[in-house]
């Protein structure tokens, strides 16, 4: 590279800098997050394209859920976690766009999902939305709409109340806790259509659950579930 070229480069570097998330490169093209060499480590699921998987599994008798998936497995200290933590605590919307366009590019590959109608994130409760300053699942469906073109549904559904950190609760208190934590604010936007709730990760199920609960009060509504990852 000419020294000129090689000076710009490293100039702009310098105030924009562009590292793969994960070993540090700087081989990765400007939309990116991670190098092509990291991109392929990440541990997909393949769920979007299996009927009965576990996430549609964890529903059986809970919900009725048309399609359910997961782009990753969600492993502690992985590249992914790193990705997640930027999105949720760093304030770094790029990585939640560039998670959800991963998403998308997945979700446009397969038919089980082709007649979704709108992606609605799931609400966040009020507080955190502003402490954060953003939802985290609304920055996916953005990116999930930039690959797959699809209307993103943001304020349809809304969250009522905090709920209290639900980390060291078994399952049947966080269901009691979850009961009602859900209103759908615009009915009309909703009547008979396919949607596709979207949230970052998916554990038990009982947020996702709660909020399908709510929505499934709306005449001819038909709900399916997106998450990047799943953990075990
Ligand atoms: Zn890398």
């Amino acid at each position: 590279m000419p020294l000129f070229k090689s000076y710009l480069k490293d100039f702009s570097h310098l105030l924009f800098p562009h590292n793969c998330a994960c070993c540090g490169t700087d081989t990765l093209n400007e939309n990116e997050q991670l190098c092509l060499r990291c991109f392929t480590l990440l541990p997909e699921t393949g769920f979007f394209h299996a009927r009965g998987n576990p996430i549609e599994k964890a529903f059986y008798g809970r919900q009725d859920i048309a399609n359910a998936g997961a782009a990753y497995y969600f492993t502690k200290d992985s590249m992914l976690q790193h990705l997640m933590v930027r999105l949720k605590y760093r304030n770094d919307k790029k990585a939640g766009i560039y998670l959800g366009r991963l998403t998308g590019a997945m979700l446009s590959e397969t038919r089980r999902f082709h007649d979704v109608d709108l992606l609605v994130p799931l609400p966040l409760n009020s507080k955190k939305e502003q402490q954060r300053g953003y939802n985290q699942a609304a920055i996916i469906c953005e990116g999930i709409a930039e690959i797959w073109r699809k209307p993103v549904l943001k304020n349809a559904v809304v969250r009522k109340r905090f709920t209290e950190t639900q980390t060291h609760q078994n399952r049947i208190s966080r269901w009691q806790n979850m009961e009602d934590v859900f209103a759908v604010a615009d009915k009309e936007a909703l009547r008979s259509k396919h949607i596709l709730l979207v949230d970052d990760v998916v554990t038990t199920g009982a947020t996702l659950e709660a909020c399908a609960s709510a929505i499934r009060l709306i005449e001819g509504i038909t709900i399916s579930i997106a998450t990047v990852a799943y953990t075990i």
